[in-house]
């Protein structure tokens, strides 16, 4: 048998395939992705902190955290090193077995809130599916199938999956996906009498954002909180806040709610809660939770070992009433220094608004619909900004920003619409 024969017959001559080396540059997106996102022309390749280098080297100061997700910053070291252990530890189990870590997180989770029971799972969306789910349950359970209708907001945001871009009130989300989840109205955000209005016996649960993210970076008002918690109690409907972009210190309190002072039935939590490591949870009391029972609800990775380790460094930080205090006070900085740039350039912005460091500049009407060209225009200059909408340019630095790096924002922020208005209108 020579030795071309021998290659291509027995098992254990059998070669594995190389795979082909390829340069992968923002083209490669378009080659091989489904398209769905129209990502930058630059490609990031390593983060640390508050920064961020491309495939070229250049650096960027890094205003967005991943829409709020990277809240300690990029490769937090306490978070490295909890990952690391973990992941020389134990993976994964199925849902047959509980494990030490997804215990320890739901025994912090219930000590840090109003929340007595906690389901674990991947993402915001799931979060929120998870809490919309339970509420028709327990409603089902408790009063009868007939109370099933949901009060969401217009303009909010609750997730992708089919329940929850139902939920959420951008109709451009739900487009060409019917038919689609029924019983779903939608009120105006901040409007107590339209809540009022809506509200029945028939409905189930009311969900808010206590600070619209998607929508604008627009925070409920105090009294328009307490009035959904009132009407929620008067025709026993569950109070659900969705706290995936404004949760885990975002605002200067562990959670919104607590700043408001306004406590909800289900909360639900993603993003910054594992700062880059997928999860998601949704928090209850225990006589909500009843509702659920074995096999009612279910997902193969939530509570698994690896995030719930990262979630609970994570939150161990952050609830450190030194850390929320230093997140209050950097959003009074940044605060500040955006209301400075609005009056140094009143043509471009009209106004600042948000809580903590969840805050959006919106556009004068000059300037409507063009909150991307800015921040293509920032990036240029080495800051990396997002939008909410056409009209906000919506900033999410992580929650460890520090004074210098917002003055140092300020400056390319300021460079950035130099030359942003230095391209008159009509040349575009
Ligand atoms: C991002 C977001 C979600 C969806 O979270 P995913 O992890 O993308 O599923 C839900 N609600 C709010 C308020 C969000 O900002």
């Amino acid at each position: 048998m020579n030795e071309s024969t021998s290659m291509q017959s027995g098992a254990a001559t059998a070669m594995p395939v190389p795979m082909t080396v390829t340069t992968v540059t923002r083209k490669t997106f378009d080659a091989v992705m489904v398209p769905v996102y129209a990502p930058s022309a630059v490609v990031p390749v390593r983060g640390a902190g508050m920064e961020v280098w491309d495939q070229d080297g250049k650096r960027y100061l890094d205003f967005t955290a991943g829409i709020a997700v990277t809240s300690l910053g990029h490769a937090h070291p306490a978070v490295v090193e909890a990952l690391c252990v973990q992941a020389k530890t134990l993976w994964h189990l199925s849902n047959g077995f509980t494990n030490e870590p997804v215990l320890r997180l739901a025994t912090a989770l219930t000590q840090a809130t109003f929340a007595e029971r906690v389901f674990f799972c991947n993402s915001g969306a799931e979060a929120n599916e998870a809490a919309f789910k339970l509420a028709r349950k327990y409603a089902s359970n408790k009063f009868g199938p007939a109370k099933s209708r949901i009060i969401s907001c217009t303009n909010s945001f609750h997730g992708r999956t089919l329940f929850t871009v139902s939920v959420g009130g951008q109709p451009k989300y739900t487009e060409g996906f019917g038919p689609l989840p029924q019983q779903i109205e939608h009120i105006p955000y901040n409007d107590i009498e339209a809540a009022r209005a809506a509200m029945g016996d028939d409905v189930c649960a009311l969900v808010v954002e206590p600070v619209q993210g998607e929508g604008g970076v627009v925070p409920a008002s105090k009294e328009y909180l307490q009035a959904l918690r009132e009407l929620c109690d008067q025709h026993n409907a569950l109070l659900i806040f969705d706290e995936v972009q404004c949760g885990m210190g975002r605002t200067g309190t562990l959670f919104a709610y607590m700043g408001y002072g306004v406590t909800p039935d289900i909360l639900s939590s993603a993003k910054a809660l594992g700062n880059g490591y997928p999860i998601g949870a949704m928090l209850t009391t225990a006589a909500i939770a009843a509702s659920f029972s074995v096999g009612t609800h279910g997902t193969t990775y939530g509570g698994n070992p690896m995030a719930a380790t990262v979630a609970l460094k994570v939150l161990e930080i952050i609830q450190a009433p030194e850390f929320l205090a230093r997140v209050r006070q950097a959003a009074v900085k940044l605060t500040a220094m955006l209301h400075l740039i609005i009056s140094d350039y009143p043509q471009v912005f009209s106004l600042v608004r948000g809580s903590g460091l969840m805050l959006g500049m919106v556009l004068s009407e000059q300037y409507r619909g063009r909150a991307k060209d800015i921040t293509r225009a920032t990036e240029a200059e080495g800051l990396m900004l997002l939008i909410a909408g056409p009209d906000v340019l919506r900033w999410l630095p992580a929650l460890i920003v520090s004074d210098a790096q917002i003055e140092e924002a300020e400056r390319l922020l300021r460079r950035a619409l130099d030359v942003f208005l230095a391209v008159p209108v009509t040349a575009l």
